[in-house]
């Protein structure tokens, strides 16, 4: 470290500087949650330009656009020459060198970025094609399955057979048709130029490789390489890293290894303990002051990551001294945790807090459903985020289809699905189109021949046809073209589903988002590599955000609230079978409580309603429920503390401040009249039975109640 006083290095604690003032070399930066990482980073950042680095020349990578966007805003603050910086995510960055070097591996540079669902009709197709069937009695597996399990293997490495092994070996009786389908799907893809997820890592991995050239010239260009959340990296991300420092191993990396939640995607945590190995020489530099939470939450958050079978090597303290223990309530069900969430929402909103600092997080996506229609009827505004996936909503992949084929001519895939829009075209019709067009020489050529398809006639034949030849359009922007689609889908869409006000809602979102990129490929990719809705940061100001823990990492609210904290749910039903998918869920548990920077709220239903089982009763989460007595706040909630006529009335000297009205006394209300005063909840609401309008509860700030 150089000059750890440097301006841009305000702002952080000595041990922060020390990593964010490194002149160069490989640092490894392994703390807990809340401890400065991010921060440290964005310093970093500053402190490299204010060293006089070209921005062009520092490359900071993290797990989406916009976590790295929001860094990258923050370390322009510190320094307005940030602002060129480049940012990204892995797959983003390698999405880059293909579409540049795409040749050198024999793929068309048109090649177009394909999600999970494309992924899956491939797959389809290729058990169609193939009449790959049930045998025996076990049915044969999904594509959804398969495509699993094919990710599963390529990102973890392993044989096919091994990954079946792990994760389904009741249908390792399939692993020779499953083989024919990984076969299949890998050929489906190279045909058509289309490329997913997987394959841009491994793909640019092979660029930079196998071409020395472009390896040295690109680890030339970044010679300042940053990366968030290293943790949640798998192998081949490791590898592209020491493929891109190979010049000048200038790599920092930040992560927390207690905080990994991506094992099921084939993250490797080892990544960050084999960092010292990887790069002799490596400081490595540990943070232990927390600044997010109150003592009260890390303690809880400390305890329950304590109890993994893995030791992590965690100190944390905070100077966030006292703050509520975190309380866990206990609602009768779904309906009864929506509405105390709610209801306490109303409050912290009320007390003057903004919605935009209160998150309610969860381990999936229906989780929040009940809460979402509580929410809705109160017209109170939030922002889900994680789970929902835009783009594979079948009307938005309807609509990008035609601008897919535009983009990238053999994407029969979209081919496929564009015309079967038209009226009486089956897969069967679109089959035959397709091979009609690519009776044409070269791809570009497929369009020129849709006109003259067989089969293919009428008016709305027609009008694809002359949409197809707007597209084709080379000066038009992404946005004009988006455009020109929804006018041609919106029809089809009211036509084709009886909901088609939400959806035609949807489609109204594709514009702003093609708003301002230069071509199409480049906004398409996009659109697939970061789709919308995925990471809570998003969250606009003036709501709250609803999310799944997994989209709320690194991120931090005020306010938060855990949903259905039950066995069954947090963890899941299928963790508990398997001790390292139970970790994981673990610390998933331990990500979500350590969002909260002051008050934490934990709800677990008593009851839950399970289809063929009816009502069944849930039991606390087992990694609060081994937790040692006093770290949570959990009286016996909701249960409220009615009256018995003897308790009743409480002389007015002995009365609690927040207890303005005797239990059992009488109170007048301006609307609903006389009452009794039942009991109280919490500090903040009161239980009247009003003699003409039965129980209510009120809020005690604002129930202008006056003793009768
Ligand atoms: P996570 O593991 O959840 O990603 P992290 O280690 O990345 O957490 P940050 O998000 O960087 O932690 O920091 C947590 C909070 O503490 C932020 O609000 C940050 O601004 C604040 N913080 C970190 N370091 C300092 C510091 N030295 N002085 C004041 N505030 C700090
Ligand atoms: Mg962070």
């Amino acid at each position: 470290a150089d000059d750890l006083f440097s301006p841009a290095l305000e702002g952080l604690n000595p041990a922060q500087r020390l990593a964010a003032g490194q002149s160069g070399g490989p640092v490894l930066v392994i703390a807990g949650a809340g401890s400065g990482k991010t921060r440290t980073l964005v310093h970093r950042v500053a402190y490299l330009v204010e060293r006089g680095v070209d921005p062009v020349n520092i490359l900071l990578l993290t797990f989406t656009r916009k976590a790295a966007q929001e860094m990258l805003s923050r370390a322009r603050e510190l320094n307005p020459a940030c602002a060129r910086v480049e940012g990204g995510t892995f797959h983003s960055l390698c999405h880059r060198l293909l579409r540049a070097h795409a040749s050198r591996l024999g793929i068309s540079r048109q090649f177009t970025v394909i999600d999970r669902g494309d992924c899956e009709q491939l797959i389809r197709g290729v058990i169609n094609e193939q009449k790959l069937k049930t045998k025996g009695d076990r049915q044969f597996p999904k594509a959804r399955t398969i495509n699993d399990l094919i990710s599963k293997s390529r990102n973890q490495e392993l044989e096919l057979e091994e990954a079946i092994e792990q994760w389904a070996g009741h249908l390792l009786g399939y692993l020779e048709e499953i083989g024919r389908a990984a076969k299949g799907f890998a050929e489906a893809k190279r045909a058509q130029s289309l490329v997913d997820y997987d394959d841009l890592l491994f793909l640019a991995e092979e660029l930079l490789r196998d071409h020395p050239d472009l390896r040295q010239r690109f680890s030339r260009h970044w010679q300042y390489l940053l990366v968030d959340e290293y943790q949640d990296t798998n192998a081949v991300q490791a590898r592209l890293l020491k493929l891109l420092a190979s010049e000048h191993d200038n790599l920092m990396v930040v992560g927390d290894d207690a905080q990994s939640i991506y094992r099921f995607r084939g993250a490797r945590v080892e990544n960050i303990f084999e960092f010292p190995q990887d790069y002799p020489g490596a400081k490595v530099i540990k943070l232990e002051q927390n600044y997010r939470s109150t003592q009260a939450i890390l303690d809880l958050s400390n305890e329950v990551i304590a109890q993994a079978w893995h030791r992590y090597d965690k100190k944390l303290f905070t100077e966030r001294l006292g703050g509520n223990r975190p309380a866990l309530r206990r609602p009768r069900d779904d309906r009864g945790q929506a509405r105390l969430v709610s209801e306490r929402i109303a409050e912290l909103t009320k007390a003057g807090n903004r919605p935009e600092d209160i998150a309610v997080l969860f381990r999936a996506s229906r989780d929040s459903y009940e809460l979402e229609l509580e929410l809705t009827a109160g017209r109170v505004p939030f922002v889900k985020v994680g789970g929902f996936r835009f783009l594979e909503a079948s009307h938005i992949k309807d609509a990008l289809s035609h601008l897919r084929v535009i983009a990238n001519p053999s994407d029969f895939l979209s081919w496929q699905r564009l015309l079967m829009l038209l009226p009486g075209v089956g897969p069967k019709k679109a089959q035959s189109v397709i091979s009609h067009l690519v009776q044409a020489d070269s791809p570009e050529l497929y369009l020129g021949r849709l006109s003259s398809a067989p089969g293919l006639g009428g008016p709305a034949a027609e009008r694809l046809v002359e949409l197809m030849g707007e597209l084709s359009d080379p000066a038009a922007t992404p946005l004009t073209l988006v455009e020109t689609v929804i006018e041609y889908y919106e029809p089809i869409c009211r036509e084709t589903h009886e909901d088609y006000p939400r959806r035609l809602r949807d489609l109204e979102e594709l514009p702003g988002l093609a708003h301002g990129f230069s071509t199409l490929s480049e906004f398409m990719s996009e659109v697939v590599l970061d789709p919308p809705g995925t990471y809570a940061a998003e969250a606009q100001g003036g709501r709250i955000t609803l999310s799944t823990v997994h989209s709320a990492k690194g991120l931090e609210w005020d306010h938060v609230f855990i949903l259905w904290a039950t066995d069954g749910r947090l963890p899941p039903q299928m963790a508990l079978m398997d001790p390292e998918s139970l970790e994981e869920e673990r610390r998933l548990m331990y990500v979500a409580c350590t969002r909260a920077a002051g008050e934490l709220t934990i709800l677990a239903p008593q009851e839950s309603y399970q289809r063929g089982r009816g009502v069944v009763s849930n039991e606390l989460s087992r990694f609060l429920a081994e937790l040692p007595a006093g770290l949570l706040d959990s009286p016996r909630e909701n249960v409220f503390e009615v009256s018995t006529p003897q308790a009743a009335p409480q002389s007015r000297g002995s009365m609690r401040q927040d207890r303005p009205f005797a239990v059992g006394g009488q109170v007048r209300h301006h609307t609903f009249g006389r009452g009794r005063v039942m009991g109280y909840q919490g500090g903040k609401k009161i239980l009247v039975h009003f003699e003409r309008h039965g129980l209510k509860i009120l809020l005690l700030e604002f129930a202008n109640l006056s003793e009768a």
